[in-house]
């Protein structure tokens, strides 16, 4: 099966009833990048930016950090998208250069977007560089941990002022929804938003208040739980009144058993993990939508996730 899949690896994934799903990659550098292309990817649906920054003592220039943005284009193409995540640091991810202060709740606290907004002028940076990569794929820009309109609306500035400034154009700005509250006011979000990412990671740990690395806990964060796939469900629904698309760069996208059921809800780009691409495509080839539909809607009236896992795996 493995052998089959990568021969058509760079085939796209169509169900049997015509609809694409498009499959990109989750990466963290250049070389992830080549062999996200190599594995069939076809764009970049999560580049975490923090993991370039992690070993730095010092934070990169812009002209250093564009480079590194310009290469990582380069190896997609112009015709290819790059969605970068702006810096996703705080929480578990401390940064060399960026110093926190401790906090009793980290998870809780200065992290994904609030440093951004808090420290304008380390997103600005980050931004111009992510622009300047502009034309060599096509740069989307995505923002971590958004939970209210207003953190979307001050960090869409930033890129609009920018992205002005060096006059590029084109570049799309998306959000990860990882956040209940996101979820909840998708409608809204999708007013100022060209398109969602739905990180099941995060959102899977808010919903259920659950640490995703808890040693005892940490098993019951599950994706499938249905209040996560309620709020995938409303996130969709809210994207659709405004014409907007949704994708899963969680790891809920390489997971077979969720596959059929985020496309039955509505998710139109899976981020994957790269070896895992030609895998997932060949599992949607067999998968119609209708068919998703029908499972997607039996699967949201479960009522633990325990009760998911059991009719999916009889399908
Ligand atoms: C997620 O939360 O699902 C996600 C993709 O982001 P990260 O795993 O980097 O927190
Ligand atoms: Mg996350």
């Amino acid at each position: 099966r493995q052998k089959d899949a990568k021969a058509s690896a760079h085939d796209p994934a169509v169900t049997s009833d015509g609809h694409t799903i498009e499959i990109v990659a989750n990466i963290g550098n250049a070389s992830d990048a080549r062999s996200a292309m190599e594995y069939g990817a076809e764009g970049v649906g999560l580049l975490r930016s923090e993991f370039l920054y992690l070993d730095q003592a010092v934070e990169p220039t812009e002209d250093q950090q564009a480079q590194v943005y310009t290469e990582i284009a380069d190896a997609l193409g112009s015709e290819k998208p790059l969605i970068v995540r702006t810096l996703d640091v705080g929480g578990d991810k401390p940064l060399p250069y960026l110093p926190m202060p401790a906090e009793e709740n980290p998870f809780l606290g200065e992290r994904g977007i609030r440093i951004g907004i808090n420290r304008p002028s380390i997103l600005r940076r980050q931004v111009r560089a992510i622009l300047r990569a502009q034309g060599h794929a096509k740069i989307k820009i995505m923002f971590p941990m958004i939970a209210t309109l207003p953190e979307l609306i001050a960090a869409k500035k930033v890129v609009l002022e920018e992205a002005a400034d060096l006059g590029v154009t084109g570049v799309e700005i998306g959000i990860m929804v990882e956040v209940p509250s996101t979820a909840a006011l998708s409608s809204h979000f999708a007013q100022e938003a060209d398109f969602f990412s739905i990180g099941t990671n995060d959102l899977t740990q808010y919903t259920l208040a659950m640490d995703r690395g808890h040693p005892k806990l940490g098993w019951q964060v599950d994706a499938l739980d249905p209040a996560v796939l309620q709020l995938i469900y409303m996130t969709v629904q809210g994207a659709q009144e405004h014409g907007k698309w949704v994708g899963v760069c969680g790891g809920a996208a390489s997971d077979p058993l969720a596959v059929p059921v985020l496309i039955g809800l509505g998710v139109t780009e899976l981020s994957c993990s790269v070896p895992a691409i030609p895998l997932v495509k060949q599992q949607i080839r067999k998968l119609s939508l209708s068919d998703c539909q029908a499972l997607a809607k039996q699967v949201l009236e479960q009522p633990d996730a325990e009760s998911v896992r059991a009719l999916l795996s009889n399908q």
